[in-house]
This record gives C-alpha cells, sequence and structure tokens, in this order.
C-alpha cells in the first residue's frame, strides 16, 4: 500500500522570550493510504502542534513531511482540517459555507455540494444559516466543506471535544459511514479513548515533554464497534496501559 503521509524525524521546539519548549521528538510515522489513525495523549503532548506541522501551517521544524508524493512545504486543498470549533461564516448558508469561493452556478459544484450535504445526512438545510444549526449539524458542514475538494487525508483536531456526549456518539457514526463511503484517509487528533478505539484502524499513543510515540496499537476489530464488547474493552486496557494509567481508572478516560 501507498503511504498517504510520512513523517520523518520531525522535532519541534518553540523558542519563546525566555525560554525553549522542546514540543516534539524525533517523530516517525507512516500512514497508508484509506488509514483511520488516531493520536492519543495528555494534554499538551504535542497533538496540536504535530497536526498544524502535517496541515503546512507551521514550517519551522526539524525533519521532513511527505502527503502524498510531495514534501509538505504551506498548506494545501490536499489536506483538509477540521478544528474543535466548526468555524464556519455566519453569514453564509449552509451550501455557500461548504463551496466555499466554488460558485454553485456551476453545475460540477452544484452536484458535489448536493452529494456531500447527502453524505452528511443534512438534505433540507441547504438554505440554512449556522445559527439555525445544533452543533453537530454546524460540525457536519465543517467535514462537508473540508471533503469537497477531494482531500488526500484529514486532520482532525479533537473535533467532537465540544460537543455534548450523545451528539458526540452521532457524530462517531457519521465519520465511520462517511470514510466507509470515501476511504479518505483520517488523521485524527483526540484525548479521548473510546473514541479513537471505536474510530480507528490504528492508535498512537503520545508522551509529553516532550512529545514522543510511546506506542502503536492496531485495532483490527470489524466496524461498526460495540464499546460494550469485550474486545473493546480489552483495547481500552491496553490503551490505558500505554497512557501508565490502571485499568481501574478507565471511566475517567472514557467520558
Ligand atoms: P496538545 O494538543 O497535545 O494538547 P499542543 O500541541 O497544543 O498540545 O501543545 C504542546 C506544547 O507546546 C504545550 O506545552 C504548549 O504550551 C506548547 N505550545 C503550543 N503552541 C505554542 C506556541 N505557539 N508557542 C509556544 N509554545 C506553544
Ligand atoms: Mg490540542
Amino acid at each position: 500500500m501507498i503511504a498517504t503521509l510520512q513523517i520523518n524525524d520531525v522535532s519541534k521546539t518553540f523558542n519563546n522570550e525566555n525560554e525553549k519548549v522542546h514540543v516534539l521528538d524525533n517523530i516517525n510515522l507512516s500512514v497508508k493510504n484509506g488509514d483511520f489513525l488516531s493520536v492519543i495523549g495528555p494534554s499538551g503532548c504535542g497533538k496540536s502542534t504535530l497536526l498544524k506541522l502535517i496541515a503546512g501551517l507551521d514550517l519551522d521544524y526539524e525533519g521532513n513531511i511527505v502527503v502524498g508524493s510531495q514534501e509538505v512545504n504551506g498548506p494545501s486543498k490536499e489536506r483538509g482540517f477540521i478544528f474543535q470549533e466548526h468555524r464556519l461564516f455566519p453569514w453564509l448558508t449552509v451550501e455557500k459555507n461548504i463551496a466555499g469561493n466554488l460558485s454553485l452556478k456551476d453545475s460540477d459544484t452544484r452536484k458535489k455540494v448536493d452529494d456531500l450535504i447527502s453524505l452528511v445526512n443534512l438534505k433540507g438545510f441547504e438554505k440554512a444559516y449556522p445559527r439555525q444549526l445544533s452543533g453537530g449539524m454546524s460540525q457536519r458542514v465543517a467535514i462537508a466543506r473540508a471533503l469537497l475538494r477531494n482531500p488526500e487525508i484529514l486532520l482532525l483536531d479533537e473535533p467532537f471535544g465540544a460537543l455534548d456526549a450523545f451528539t458526540r456518539s452521532h457524530l462517531q457514526e457519521a465519520l465511520i459511514d462517511i470514510w466507509g463511503k470515501n476511504k479518505t484517509t483520517m488523521v485524527l487528533v483526540t484525548h479521548d479513548i473510546d473514541e479513537a478505539i471505536f474510530l480507528s484502524s490504528r492508535v498512537i499513543v503520545m508522551d509529553a515533554k516532550p512529545g514522543r510515540i510511546k506506542a502503536n496499537v492496531t485495532i483490527d476489530l470489524p466496524y461498526p464497534r460495540r464499546r460494550t464488547s469485550k474486545s473493546f474493552q480489552e483495547f481500552r486496557t491496553v490503551i490505558l496501559n500505554h497512557l501508565d494509567h490502571k485499568a481501574e481508572d478507565a471511566e475517567d478516560w472514557s467520558i
């Protein structure tokens, strides 16, 4: 399989006024085309920093990152980015938020936008404004917007972190559905163990100060996954152990 994302010897230090903060230390990672990778780790371990480097939003680091056959040297439409908050334009309708700077009068764009609206289950809301949508619906618009340009890879930084548990689990199911249909390579940052196991084919566990890859867990469970199944529990224990927490603490992490 072709590696869609290749991270080679990446280290990152922030040079603040009076101190250097060594955030990422020698990260090496290869993500295959169509993989669903989750990155999990304690707050401050450098997850968002790593995602920003992959996105090309920060070029000040050591090592190199290759997406497709291109070395990352700036932002690109090949890499869609989904933030924790949806960042939709409040003055634009759902369909215009998705279309961005492309014209809906163009029949190709019109069809793509309509297909994406069906894909994220928002039929009937084409002309709605963000203020008329729930948090979960807005995040689905953000996903559709990111998918419009057929990105090689979708980067998601705790995309459901601000949502209530019920909406979050619905969106996780929606994301698996979209991934199943679209086969876009996904890299998702989360601090939620259950979310990582529910969604991903592989979970990277990170350590903090400096951020390093501590473990690499392949989740070979068929989809859709059941959070209550025995094998799901076993993966929860494996990841908790990697995070240096005892299994008895599972509840604290899975909420
Ligand atoms: P995570 O997403 O895993 O919570 P971040 O990648 O946001 O962690 O941050 C990792 C570390 O880098 C933190 O200690 C944070 O304070 C520091 N950091 C992040 N961005 C900057 C910045 N622009 N300047 C200085 N330090 C930063
Ligand atoms: Mg973060």
